[in-house]
């Protein structure tokens, strides 16, 4: 799959574009489970914005309203749980259609001096046709990080997590630090442990509405752990023998660095759940 974004649709549209709907920030609308194939006239696509080429196959993303009537044969979808679904490169299209379409929506006015803006014909922009201001899709990076303590590993849970599920520790980057340094402050204010040899170890977007997840390990250095109760609901060290009873789904940048460690523990192995 190619995916080139572009700004303005090529003309004339071919026979049937692609359509990314979603009825919330939540739930995109599926038709025989796939994204829909829809004619360019079509009243769905009624204030859609434009996204590029797909193989070739024009790309549209727009907000149905609760009013509008589906085709038969639409169900909506949860866009997190669908990850697995669909193959990565069209999954990650859902994310960014997902994001353009609320960042567009949240950009209607100017934030400087409210004029209505308008959306850049040369770039994925909203500028203001007043005093110029333009505005950018966000994107907010956050970090992860897997802490080892010998054969242990750092594992805490949020008060919203599901009941049982633990994972390895994240924050947003504030502004001013480096990633590095979010990774040693969030580790220090979350449960009150000194750690070192901080690297990188992969990306992932979260697009829902605007994340960047940065994926790190790091060593323990000293410290007893003494959670944030504000921030966290429990933490502690997990063998990999003995680990919590729910961890993240295959989906995600925390469940790869959890099994980076597992790996490092038991070489080719990885949990099976
Ligand atoms: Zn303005």
């Amino acid at each position: 799959m190619t995916f080139n974004p572009a700004i303005l649709p090529e003309t004339p549209s071919p026979a049937t574009v692609r359509a990314f709907l979603f009825s919330n920030e939540k739930e995109i609308q599926l038709d025989q489970k796939s994204v829909p194939l829809l004619p360019p006239d079509s009243p769905l696509l009624k204030n859609a914005i434009y996204l590029g080429l797909l193989d070739n196959m024009p790309c549209y993303t727009a907000r149905l309203d609760e009013a509008t009537v589906l085709p038969t044969g639409y169900e909506s979808g949860d866009i997190r749980s669908l990850h697995g679904h669909f193959e990565d490169e069209l999954y990650a299209l859902i994310g960014y259609a997902s994001q353009i379409l609320t960042w567009s929506e949240n950009h209607q006015f100017c934030s400087r001096c409210g004029t209505k803006a308008e959306a850049s014909e040369q770039e994925r922009a909203m500028v203001c046709p007043a005093c110029g201001l333009m505005n950018y899709p966000r994107i907010s990076p956050s970090m992860i990080v897997a802490v080892t303590r010998g054969n242990e590993l750092l594992m805490a849970r949020g008060h919203h997590f599901p009941e049982g599920l633990y994972s390895v520790v994240a924050g947003f980057v504030e502004p001013g630090e480096n990633l590095e340094q979010c990774v040693a402050r969030e580790v220090m204010e979350e449960t009150g442990l000194e750690i070192t040899n901080i690297k990188y170890h992969s990306s992932q977007p979260w697009p829902f509405p605007h994340s960047l997840m940065v994926g790190f390990t790091a060593d323990y250095v000293g410290g007893e752990i003494r959670i944030d109760p504000k921030e966290i609901a429990d933490a502690g060290w997990y063998t990999a023998n003995n680990l919590p009873e729910k961890i993240p789904s295959k989906a995600t940048i925390a469940r790869k660095l959890i099994d980076h460690f597992l790996s490092s523990q038991h070489p080719h192995a990885g949990a099976t759940r």
